[in-house]
């Protein structure tokens, strides 16, 4: 039996709902979940905070260049999106395809960190109405919004 060289995700359990529809939205795209794809996948779907490809390549075990190009597979599969840090660099999370919740970001502009949280009711209701309502008069139809909260996180204010 020969042993396996990745890293500790490959031992972590993802939520086996979330793989089964990750491979559902890929294959729709024709693509699979593969071995490095699955590890990705379940390496962000335990992080608390949206990962830069260097974390994923961390988390996962695997080079920097295996970690750009899955992701971008990922990506590009309609199961990983991205979002740009205050430092630009990217980082990535799951799309609300394969987690039925629906998050806004917060993007610190000193140390470049994303995280994310969940908008009260109030908050979305209001967003939806006053965004339908302007949209109207563009003739815009309107199926989701991005919401990011840019300014300094704790550990830099
Ligand atoms: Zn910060
Ligand atoms: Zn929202």
């Amino acid at each position: 039996m020969s042993r396996s060289p990745a890293g500790p995700a490959s031992r972590a359990i993802m939520d086996p709902e979330i793989e089964a529809a990750a491979k559902v939205v890929m294959s729709r795209r024709g693509l699979r979940l593969t071995r490095h794809r699955r590890t990705i996948l379940t390496t962000i779907s335990l992080a608390d905070h949206p990962l830069s490809t260097a974390e994923v390549a961390d988390g996962c075990g695997v080079p920097l260049s295996t970690a750009y190009r899955n992701l971008t597979q990922l990506v590009d599969g309609g199961v990983v999106a991205r979002v740009v840090g205050g430092d630009r660099t990217a980082y990535h999370e799951l799309t609300e395809a394969l987690t039925n919740d629906h998050r806004h970001h917060l993007v610190c502009l000193v140390c470049g960190m994303v995280g994310d949280f969940v908008p009260s009711r109030r908050l979305e209701v209001s967003i939806r109405a006053e965004a339908r309502r302007l949209l109207n008069t563009l003739g815009f139809d309107a199926s989701m919004h991005i919401f990011d909260v840019q300014g300094r996180c704790n550990s830099c204010r």
